[in-house]
């Protein structure tokens, strides 16, 4: 198996980009399994379901194709929750869990999620936690929504993160936890461009990666 760079940690915390940057230095494919949740939660959305009925959920899951990936409407508070409330559902998750498994098998790759580092691949060679304090997080997803023209309002944006956060932690499949052997990364007060050198000095002193 390729190298596999296993990227967890609460919403808006930096993940993506980094893990983007990641893959890019290490020429592996990118997999941001997010939307495999976003996507779950749309389709159920779309049939008029409710994100949290079990059998509904499992059904879209199951149903889903690679074209829902990249659907325009996987961002914004409707699809986060939707995603969120998905995803405390264990069978979802089992259904999920092949593709996230195969597309990094042959080659490696950067995944990043919640339960990368812990149930998908506990044996990758790099885990990292990447966290910020809800606050700074906060700010990120509404500069975000800004950026879209989305006028949105700061202290609600931050709640609905902490929110997410906290169905996240609680649930008992899968929760947000770090894996006893990811290296942790807060960039609260960091850029993208010096998390992306602090992720490489991390991989770099601890795992021996270039
Ligand atoms: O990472 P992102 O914010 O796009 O994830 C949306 C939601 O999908 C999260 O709040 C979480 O509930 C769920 N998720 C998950 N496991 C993953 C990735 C995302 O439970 N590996």
């Amino acid at each position: 198996m390729g190298l596999i760079i296993a990227i967890d940690g609460p919403a808006a915390a930096g993940k993506g980009t980094l893990a983007r940057r990641l893959a890019a230095h290490f020429g592996l494919p990118y997999l941001d399994t997010g939307l495999l949740y976003r996507a779950t939660g749309r389709r159920v959305l779309d049939a008029g379901g409710e994100p949290a009925d079990p059998p509904t959920a499992e059904a879209a899951a199951r149903a889903l194709q690679p074209d829902d990936l990249s659907r325009s409407d996987l961002r914004g508070p409707q699809a986060d929750s939707a995603a969120s409330a998905v995803a405390s559902i264990p069978g979802v998750r089992a259904a999920l869990l092949d593709f996230q498994r195969s597309f990094g098998t042959e080659r490696g790759a950067v995944l990043d999620g919640r339960d990368i580092g812990t149930i998908v691949f506990p044996a990758a060679k790099a885990k990292l936690f990447v966290t910020a304090s809800a606050e700074a997080r906060g700010q990120r997803r509404w500069l975000e929504l800004q950026a879209k023209g989305i006028d949105a309002d700061l202290a609600e944006v931050t709640a609905q993160v902490r929110v997410r956060d906290q169905q996240d932690r609680d649930r008992t499949a899968a929760p947000l936890v770090p894996a006893a052997d990811a290296l942790t990364l807060d960039t609260t007060a960091l850029d993208a461009d010096a998390a992306f050198a602090c992720a490489l000095d991390l991989l770099r002193a601890h795992r021996g990666l270039g």
